[in-house]
């Protein structure tokens, strides 16, 4: 596999490093500090591209590719998780999600505008007792001539407190389980929808997370995804495989801005007369890191790169990218704070903040364990993890 990025997206790499330098950085620590929601931010990464990548120019993307999202998502959360969100809520779990599964008037209403931010999006599949287990949900949709009455809850939602749309599952026939399931584009200022913030959270500060309350919510019958009921498991799990990729891409990214931190201490800091970056421990530390990393962001780009080559339901290569750069993130987090010592403990340094954010990614998008889960059930011939 080749994994030349070429001039467009290193051109839109690039981009997204300036802007994550200029834009991001300066201001990160004081709002996550002030649990600021950084909306112009996001709307500004919406104006250049960013979260375009795997769309057709036809519905306002740039077609570049799952490669190029992977690359420009990797530049944002170097800085910021929270930025990083937007990457989920505007492309994978809704945008690409509508395009991938909608109807054609579904996708020409939505998927431009959740591109370029003139709609915020939300995902909407935890509730409080259906965490990985998304199959015991009890959100309801019932059908009442050409609308559904959405009823239920749901918490842990990225961007609730805001999103203009969301992509929500509920059940349309409860009785049949899986295949019950269905999902729906909603309008989130509808009447009958209110949100208010989940517990604190220890990171990702800059990024609203809440909990959704839907009652006696009217959803027309044209917003049914994809016009078909019982097809909620299936657009789940294919979502799930685009959203890993984002949060595989994440953890490179923060890793590395983690591994830029530890490596330029090391040559800043002096201990017994020399830079430590000079002490062998310290490199061993740095290497492992490196190493870790390069290997996360290997499997990362195989992953996008079959998505881009048609290979989009490769489950079992997304888990292992994911599981693996998840884990990495939080070693090198790890890593990094041992390097930085004190200062790594301390709030003057962005190594903690980083610390914090690497630890989200081996629970969101399905936690470590579900990811082993499908790599072993796979291996052992008990479900195949790619079905196509
Ligand atoms: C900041 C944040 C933002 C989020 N954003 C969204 C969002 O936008 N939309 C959304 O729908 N959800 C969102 N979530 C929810 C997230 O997807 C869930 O937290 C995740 O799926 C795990 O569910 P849980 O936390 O309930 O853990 P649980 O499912 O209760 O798992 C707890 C532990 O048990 C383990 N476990 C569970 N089942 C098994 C099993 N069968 N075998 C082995 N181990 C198992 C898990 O690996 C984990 O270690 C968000 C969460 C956070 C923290």
């Amino acid at each position: 596999m080749d994994f030349n990025l070429g001039e467009d997206i290193t051109a839109i790499r690039n981009m997204a490093r300036k802007f994550a330098q200029n834009e991001i950085a300066p201001r990160i620590a004081e709002d996550e500090k002030n649990h600021a929601f950084q909306e112009d931010i996001i709307k500004k990464m919406g104006q250049l591209g960013f979260f375009g990548c795997p769309i057709p120019e036809t519905y306002g993307g740039s077609d570049l590719g799952f490669l190029a999202h992977a690359v420009v998502t990797e530049e944002i959360s170097k800085v910021s998780g929270s930025a990083r969100a937007g990457f989920n809520m505007q492309t994978m779990g809704t945008a690409r999600e509508i395009y991938q599964y909608g109807t054609e008037q579904q996708r020409n209403k939505y998927v431009s505008k959740l591109v370029s931010t003139e709609y915020l999006g939300c995902i909407c599949i935890t509730e409080p007792n259906a965490g990985s287990d998304t199959g015991s949900m009890k959100t309801k949709a019932i059908k009442e001539g050409n609308k559904y009455i959405l009823n239920g809850g749901k918490n842990w939602i990225t961007y609730a407190q805001v999103a203009d749309v969301g992509v929500v599952y509920a059940y349309t026939n409860p009785s049949h389980k899986y295949k019950g399931l269905s999902a729906f584009i909603v309008d989130m200022h509808s009447d009958g929808i209110s949100s208010g913030p989940t517990a604190e959270k220890m990171g990702w500060c800059a990024c609203p997370t809440g909990e959704v309350f839907f009652d006696d919510v009217e959803v027309p019958a044209e917003n049914l995804l994809g016009g078909v009921e019982g097809q909620g498991f299936t657009f789940l799990m294919g979502s799930l495989d685009n959203t890993r990729l984002s949060a595989a891409a994440g953890a490179v990214g923060v890793a590395q801005g983690l591994i830029d931190q530890a490596v330029a201490y090391a040559n800043e800091r002096r201990q017994f007369g020399n830079p430590i970056g000079k002490f062998q421990m310290v490199q061993e530390e740095l290497a492992r890191m490196i190493v870790e990393t390069e290997a996360a962001r290997l499997m990362t780009y195989r992953c996008a790169t079959q998505k881009d080559e048609g290979q989009l339901h490769n489950t079992l290569e997304t888990s292992m990218a994911k599981y693996y750069a998840c884990d990495v993130a939080s070693r090198v987090a790890d890593g990094a704070l041992r390097i930085l010592g004190a200062y790594g403990y301390s709030t003057e340094y962005p190594v903690e903040r980083l610390f914090r954010e690497a630890k989200l990614y081996q629970i969101l998008e399905g936690s470590a364990n579900i990811m082993k889960m499908v790599i072993a059930t796979d291996a052992l011939g008990y479900r195949k993890a790619n079905k196509d």
